[in-house]
């Protein structure tokens, strides 16, 4: 057993560093942005690519397939990565192999529009197959454009993008408690690493979002997923990838799984306090419900 894990492990850390480009511009050449003389692949003032050309159609196609599937920067490669090795992929990226993924900031809202343009995607309250039609001929492309920031602030994706948010306070603050050394995080270190486990969250929901297809029992499954997800894996990855990308021991570990949901908490009843004194706004009401401290004295 402990050898088939020290087999994935093994499997788990092997790198993928982009080799070194071939010069495909060899001659001095001249930037067409800043009018830099420069020799190489890349304008070494402003960044811009050598070898720009007219607009064509075959390159603004492949350019929009890179989006998702070239191996530099690919979404569809920082995913699979993040599926077999969330923590050692966000290690690499916080120390600096950039050039190899997706940027965080753009993967969250390419899984978010993934995640509004598909039937069946989004939460409980999404579109049904049987309304797809009807809907795509009664709503104009707007309709979907508004549709993918309403998704964000329906009901449960609101709770989600609290504590989601929360995390990132949480992760920066327990890190610093445990005393990860080296490879503790800073703010906006916790907040990549957060923005990569919220990406591949929402990309595990948007899978198994799928078995509504299935008639009949489609919905019974989706909502034990649903909970297996909430209450199982979303822990799981969270605590996996926090271990394996501080590089915690067992010890620290174990304190960082008592301590991280407690500071969650704090930080949560912190914002509530503040949102509900301080700004004079109203919670929703599902998150009054299930985590509110001051609620449950109330009661
Ligand atoms: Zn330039």
């Amino acid at each position: 057993m402990s050898n088939i894990i020290q087999k994935i492990r093994d499997i788990q850390r092997i790198g993928n560093h982009i080799p070194p480009m071939d010069v495909e511009v060899a001659e001095p050449h001249k930037c067409l942005n800043c009018d830099t003389e420069f020799k190489g692949n890349y304008c070494p003032n402003c960044g811009q690519k050598a070898g720009v050309g007219r607009l064509r159609i075959r390159n603004t196609i492949v350019n929009f397939l890179g989006l998702f599937t070239k191996m530099n920067r690919g979404a569809v490669h920082t995913i699979v990565d993040l599926l077999y090795r969330p923590g050692f992929m966000m290690r690499e990226y916080l120390d600096g192999h950039r050039a190899e993924y997706a940027s965080p900031l753009l993967l969250v809202f390419l899984v978010i529009t993934l995640n509004v343009i598909l039937p069946y995607s989004s939460s409980v309250s999404t579109v049904y197959p049987e309304q797809w039609t009807t809907m795509l001929q009664d709503y104009p492309v707007s309709y979907w454009l508004t549709r993918a920031w309403v998704w964000l602030f329906e009901d449960d994706r609101r709770t989600y993008l609290f504590f989601g948010l929360l995390l990132t306070p949480a992760i920066w603050l327990t890190a610093k408690i445990v005393r990860a050394g080296k490879y503790s995080p800073n703010f906006a270190e916790s907040f990549h690493m957060l923005l990569y486990i919220i990406s591949l969250m929402l990309f595990l929901e948007l899978i198994y979002n799928q078995t509504k297809w299935i008639p009949g029992i489609g919905y019974s499954i989706y909502h034990v997923m649903d909970h297996i997800m909430a209450f199982v894996v979303f822990p799981f990855i969270v605590f996996f990838s926090v271990w394996d990308c501080l590089k915690l021991n067992w010890k620290k570990m174990i304190v960082f799984m008592i301590l991280a949901p407690l500071i969650l908490y704090l930080c949560f009843n912190v914002m509530f306090l503040f949102i509900n004194f301080v700004l004079q706004m109203d919670l929703p009401k599902d998150i009054y419900k299930q985590i509110n401290l001051l609620y449950m004295i109330n009661k």
